[in-house]
């Protein structure tokens, strides 16, 4: 496993977990976040966090350097399809150019490997489920593009230097671990949101849409533990240093409905969740599950909490222990 790994948006959902299974493992972590979006309280203690831009050629490749970084774990991203939609430039500033001066900074510092947070949402509408890697990657938003310009990047690079990746693309992160958990501001996903409305700090959830061609009318969408999602990254540095490089689908295989995900969370909560239907939301499709055979075949990894009630519960025990989220 690597001995020193810089995370970038360490201080995030899925980042914070990551570093504090990576700490957990033995592995030495440094953070780089720039707090838009994370909480400092989000970083484990006893690891370092350097407040920052990814685009800060400068201070990334004395970060490297300082920490004896051999690998880079790379989350800090704008990561909302909606406000995508709307401020497209900032995404591509910080999804891309911002990502390619980190390469920038990698290849200056002499630092090769790189695990990135991609997404399903490269694939756009689905053509068929469940979506393998060889799925057309046609995005049907700013969001998704952001990501999968950025997996080209990658792969041209690596094509022409040093640079060794893996890029994840992750279906429907959700959960906490016990210490660390979900807080975006404002939230605007499902789980998170229904747990709130059984915690009383929300009046309803609104169900976008119930008119899909699924069985219930509501969207599919295939969640994953997140410490299963974070497990995958150790899992893809270790596959680095085997010499494997690629694109990895990171689900389930199984899929939920909206309903399906509120039935579950007020059985685990025990509390009704009050809940109206309302319009679709734009950009939203019917279904997406996902095929990780190619994970599991080649990084050794398959989901250790495939239970929705798992993760909800886990979110839950999460949200009681922190009902205001992180201090600021
Ligand atoms: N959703 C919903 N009401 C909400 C939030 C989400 O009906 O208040 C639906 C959303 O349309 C999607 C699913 O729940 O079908 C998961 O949405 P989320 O935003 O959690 O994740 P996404 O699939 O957009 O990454």
């Amino acid at each position: 496993m690597s001995s020193s790994v810089l995370v970038t948006g360490g201080a995030g959902y899925i980042g914070s977990i990551t570093v504090e299974r990576l700490a957990n493992a033995g592995c030495r972590v440094v953070v780089l976040d720039d707090l838009s979006k994370g909480h400092r309280a989000a970083v484990a203690e006893g690891v370092p966090l350097v407040v920052g831009s990814v685009g800060d050629v400068e201070l990334v490749s004395r970060v490297l350097r300082e920490h004896a970084v051999d690998s880079v774990i790379h989350f800090a991203a704008m990561s909302l399809v909606g406000e995508s939609m709307e401020r497209p430039a900032e995404y591509y500033d910080n999804n891309v150019v911002a990502g390619s001066k980190l390469l920038e900074a990698m290849a200056a510092a002499g630092v090769e490997k790189i695990v990135f947070s991609s997404s399903a949402g490269v694939y756009g509408e689905p053509e068929s489920v469940p979506i393998r890697e060889s799925h057309p990657a046609k995005p049907v938003n700013v969001y998704g593009d952001t990501k999968l310009v950025f997996e080209r990047i990658l792969e041209w690079r690596s094509e022409a230097s040093g640079l060794r990746y893996i890029s994840l693309r992750y279906f429907n992160a959700a959960g906490a671990s016990e210490n660390f958990g979900e807080d975006h501001r404002p939230e605007s996903h499902l789980i998170p949101i229904a747990l709130q409305v059984a915690a009383g700090t929300r009046p309803e959830l609104v169900v976008f849409g119930d008119d899909y061609d699924t069985p219930d009318g509501t969207c599919i969408r295939d969640y994953i533990d997140v410490r299963d999602l974070c497990d995958a990254h150790i899992a893809a540095l270790d596959a680095l240093d085997r010499g494997q490089k690629g694109i990895y689908n990171l689900g389930n295989g199984e899929g939920w409905s909206v309903v399906n995900v509120i039935d579950s969370a007020e059985s685990v909560t025990g509390k009704q969740i009050r809940r109206r239907m309302g319009e679709r939301r734009e950009g939203d499709p019917a279904r997406l599950v996902a095929s990780s055979s190619l994970a599991e075949k080649e990084l050794g990894w398959r989901p250790a909490h495939p239970e929705l009630g798992d993760m909800i519960e886990a979110a839950w025990k999460w949200m009681l222990r922190c009902p205001e989220g992180y201090p600021e």
